[in-house]
């Protein structure tokens, strides 16, 4: 199996590489915000628990998300390879991604994380607030919350994949098509 996290901001791009990427690769998209976003539309339970983080621009809690990765394997057990995308996002989140994937007798292949300058995230999801329908991008107060949780929690993600030699970043900024060339050539490097 080949198990890539893209890495990365909100509004750093991941929706937009993760699309092309998984086309290309066949890997299954495991995006924890679309899981969640779908929960909210079809107002089940957990929706309604998860949306109260969502709009403040906080994480839902790591058993929820780690619940709903275990049942998303569940689902796609013949997968030949996942893309994370927002996923892990805190610490212990990673390390049971880790104890997933060893139940499943594989692991992490690469995390590439997009890089992006603040003033250009809060451009990009701004823009995004006006088409996306997604409330948190709307309000520039929720957009820096999960900044700022981005900075305090997901970024120890980064260290835990960093000791293991896996982690790579990769400039977010230019032309799609740029951006996802830069990927693909650290996809293939590390797939060959
Ligand atoms: P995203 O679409 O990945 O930007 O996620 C939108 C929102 O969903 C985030 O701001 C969080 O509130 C929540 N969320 C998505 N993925 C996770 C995760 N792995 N852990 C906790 N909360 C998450």
């Amino acid at each position: 199996m080949f198990n890539l996290i893209l890495f990365g901001p909100p509004g750093s791009g991941k929706g937009t590489q993760s699309d092309k990427l998984v086309d290309k690769y066949g890997l299954k998209h495991l995006s924890t915000g679309n899981l969640l976003r779908q929960e909210i539309a079809d107002k089940t339970p957990l929706g309604l628990e998860a949306k109260s983080f969502i709009d403040k621009g906080q994480l839902v809690p790591d058993e929820v998300v780690i619940g709903m990765v275990d049942s998303f394997f569940d689902l796609h057990k013949d997968a030949k390879g996942f893309l994370f995308d927002g996923f892990p996002r805190t610490a212990p989140q990673a390390v049971a991604l880790d104890k997933l994937l060893d139940l499943k007798e594989t692991g992490i292949s690469a995390v590439l994380a997009l890089e992006v300058s603040e003033e250009e995230l809060v451009k990009r999801l701004l823009n995004r607030g006006k088409t996306s329908g997604r409330s948190d991008d709307t309000d520039e107060a929720v957009i820096r919350k999960r900044f700022a949780v981005y900075n305090s929690e997901t970024s120890a993600v980064a260290d835990h994949y960093k000791k293991s030699g896996k982690f790579q970043s990769v400039k977010g900024e230019g032309s799609i098509d740029d951006i996802f060339a830069s990927l693909c050539k650290a996809i293939d490097a590390r797939m060959h």
